[in-house]
């Protein structure tokens, strides 16, 4: 027979483990969860966003002809599947936008009033290097408007975006939108021209994902981490400098609107995003960290992406934010979260008392009123240990004879002093003693 020790060692080897890179959300957690998303439900169902859901998985060439083959979510860190029945690939859904735009052509919402303002809240699956803020699987909230192009869909998703955070705790001035405009295919085609012929003749100073992005992905140069790319970086030309008319003054339009409604923001000309379906603005929602940015949000205007998968002729704006990383930054800022807890607690002894117990508790629940219990364990002084533990100001206690007098046993926990008090009456007297 095996030993105590090599069963142990057994069931260690054996027992399972979160897989790389994703996380179990506790019960603490949620509390920070359920927050982020009822403030940005108030303020983003106030103007007329609804919620939807979309299956986890996709058709994955929903992502690779709308996100784009060459980008990193896509083509390195989609998690592929093969299953019976399946023509080709499904993907666990790497982002929002697309599937979103795939149900508003799916559903003929472009057939409804223009345009459509949606918002999600759900898990995403991103094959990455796992480190700080950075899960493979992690919670996004995002919101999207279809079908128009004025410039009120962008004014409106940055106005919100910066009035959710602020909704948040974060303050003000710790938050910093970052803006660009990446254009249209036209005027972008010569703004790459004139880019990769400045890479080209600064070969020597750039790394080797740069040699490569500059033929495959040119615009991704412009957010390289390398150290070594910063100087040449920083001499290359600026896309605005290149802005084709109606781009130039669609991106002048918003800037006026930004300034009027007091919304700070800094042009960013190396702000690019990692998603082809970009055009027009890109905009990023940061918190300056004494040694980094830190992203919390970001988006931008994709008017060609229901074209791409669909062939449906609407534009569209959104806006995704990390929510795990929300949720770490409020920590970081001392914006903590305590469950509630009980004032009161209920004890009984012996089987008429558990059963009756069932309907007292509630009578609580009906009223609002939080009452701890412990149900499972018969033993009196094991619940009265965890009363003490909660450190509630008053004890409900209830014995066989209290059932047959229909009285209960109400005990001060502060002064010890114990009396009873009509079964009908349990309620008004914890409201009156606990001020409610
Ligand atoms: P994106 O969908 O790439 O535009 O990212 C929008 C936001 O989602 C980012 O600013 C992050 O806050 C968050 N995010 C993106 N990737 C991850 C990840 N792997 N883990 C956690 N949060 C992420």
């Amino acid at each position: 027979m095996a030993s105590e020790k090599e069963l142990t060692q057994k069931t260690r080897k054996q027992s399972f483990q979160t897989p790389r890179g994703m996380k179990d959300i506790l019960a603490e957690d949620w509390l920070y969860y359920d927050f982020i998303l009822q403030n940005a439900k108030k303020i983003f169902e106030f103007y007329g966003f609804k919620r939807i859901e979309t299956p986890l998985l996709e058709e994955a060439e929903l992502f690779t002809k709308g996100v784009g083959k060459k980008t990193e979510i896509v083509g390195k860190e989609m998690y592929l599947l093969k299953t019976k029945g399946e023509q080709g690939f499904l993907a666990l859904r790497p982002e929002g936008t697309a599937p979103i735009v795939r149900a508003y052509i799916e559903k003929g919402m472009f057939n409804l009033p223009q345009p459509i303002k949606l918002y999600y809240f759900g898990s995403f699956f991103r094959h990455e290097k796992p480190q700080a803020g950075r899960y493979r699987q992690f919670y996004q909230f995002g919101a999207e408007i279809i079908g128009e192009d004025d410039i009120a869909s962008e004014v409106k998703i940055i106005m919100l975006s910066k009035i959710f955070l602020e909704s948040l705790g974060f303050a003000k001035k710790d938050i910093f939108l970052l803006l660009n405009s990446i254009g249209c295919s036209k005027c972008r085609a010569v703004y790459i021209r004139e880019l990769k012929k400045y890479y080209r003749k600064n070969n020597k100073q750039i790394c080797s994902d740069c040699r490569r992005r500059i033929q495959e992905n040119p615009l991704r140069v412009l957010d390289c981490k390398n150290e070594k790319c910063y100087p040449v970086k920083e001499g290359a030309p600026f896309i605005l400098d290149y802005l084709c008319t109606e781009c130039n003054n669609h991106f002048k339009s918003l800037l006026e609107y930004l300034e009027y409604l007091n919304i700070p923001y800094i042009l960013d000309k190396t702000l690019v995003r990692g998603l082809d379906y970009y055009t027009r603005t890109v905009f990023e929602f940061c918190l300056d960290d004494e040694k980094s940015k830190i992203s919390l949000g970001g988006g931008g205007r994709y008017d060609k992406l229901a074209e791409i998968i669909g062939r449906v002729k609407k534009p569209g704006v959104g806006v995704a934010f990390g929510v795990e990383r929300l949720m770490e930054e409020m920590i970081q800022r001392g914006k903590g979260f305590k469950s509630a807890k009980p004032e009161v607690f209920l004890v009984y002894i012996g089987e008429a008392a558990k059963k009756m117990s069932f309907k007292i508790l509630e009578q609580f629940r009906k009223e609002k009123i939080l009452i701890g219990e412990n149900l499972e364990k018969n033993n009196l002084r094991a619940q009265l240990k965890n009363a003490d533990r909660l450190g509630v100001k008053y004890v409900f206690m209830l014995g066989q004879q209290e059932v047959l007098d229909e009285m209960i046993i109400l005990k001060d926990m502060n002064s010890g002093l114990q009396e009873l008090i009509p079964l009908d009456k349990i309620i008004p007297e914890i409201k009156k003693r606990l001020n409610k």
